[in-house]
């Protein structure tokens, strides 16, 4: 009886998971080609309101396309918007170069590029950076010449566990206004599957549930259906925490075995430098009805 009522007890408050919420592309990804400043402030309220006490963390471009017709004083404000919601702020480069096309030190000087705007927004040096496309470096030589500037540069690289097609969903429900609703439910769905998917994998990979780390993009469609997405990370049994507090889990001292022109989740480059092969079982992808919208016009 008593170990009966123990093990009620333990289903009952089980040990919460862990999720940092990461957001790419401020002050706007490329869900649709509006530099509207009123709806890129009133997508940013939406995104900061839903965000506000879960430690999530925005990786900007300061540099980008929004950035330019925002105009440095307009992208300050989005930045500060941010800040005043109590969210951290990360360097994702100046412009979104990739650097598998380009040399790596035209590359790490746009990161620093990025620098001016983020240290006014943050009072401070940003200390984390995110890869663009998660592309890490496509030979030995630019993987490890950017990692050493980066440590060189005291940047902390944030990697991503649960990677997903949000881009997809963000520019088939910004093309399609009359489809949002069923845009939205099948989004929700691929992003709890994303997530299940993920789960399953790091226990495969590093041998237990790891404090995970999603990445979502600066877009309407995140801004409208994050308080629902929160809500389905909570009823998983998610806390939501900060990338400081989950790259203390041992899994993130795992080894990067992947040196290539790929970007995808950590846990399959954790996988390779362990030799554990795939399980055949693909990561979710958008379906048909999902890729149509994507594809066809306005
Ligand atoms: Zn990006």
């Amino acid at each position: 009886m008593k170990q009966l009522l123990l093990l009620a007890a333990l289903t009952l408050s089980p040990q919460p998971r862990q999720i940092v919420l990461t957001i790419d592309d401020l002050p706007r990804g490329g869900d649709v080609s509006t530099t509207d400043k009123q709806a890129i402030r009133a997508m940013t309220a939406k995104i900061v309101n839903a965000l506000k006490g879960t430690h999530a963390i925005g990786f900007a471009n300061p540099g980008s396309e929004k950035s330019d017709a925002l105009g440095p004083a307009e992208l300050q404000h989005i930045l500060q918007m941010w800040r005043a919601a109590g969210l951290d702020l990360g360097n994702h480069t100046h412009t979104h170069p990739n650097i598998n096309q380009i040399p790596l030190a035209e590359f790490t000087a746009d990161i620093t590029a990025a620098e001016p705007a983020l240290t006014k927004a943050l009072g401070t040096k940003p200390l984390y950076f995110r890869h663009p496309f998660l592309h890490t470096g496509k030979d030995p030589e630019s993987r490890a010449g950017l990692a050493k500037f980066l440590a060189a540069s005291h940047y902390i690289a944030a990697p991503v566990t649960v990677d997903n097609s949000d881009y997809i969903y963000a520019r088939a429900y910004a093309k399609h206004p009359a489809k949002a609703n069923e845009i939205q439910q099948a989004y929700l769905l691929h992003i709890e599957q994303s997530v299940a998917f993920f789960e399953q994998r790091a226990r495969e990979v590093a041998g237990s549930d790891i404090p995970q780390i999603l990445l979502l993009h600066a877009n309407q469609l995140n801004a409208d259906s994050l308080p629902a997405l929160l809500k389905m990370l909570r009823a998983r049994g998610y806390e939501f925490v900060s990338l400081e507090q989950a790259l203390r889990h041992p899994a993130y001292q795992l080894e990067d075995g992947y040196t290539g022109p790929g970007g995808f989740s950590w846990i399959h480059r954790w996988a390779k430098a362990k030799g554990i092969p795939g399980t055949g079982k693909g990561e979710p992808e958008p379906p048909k009805e999902i890729m149509e919208l994507y594809s066809k016009p306005q």
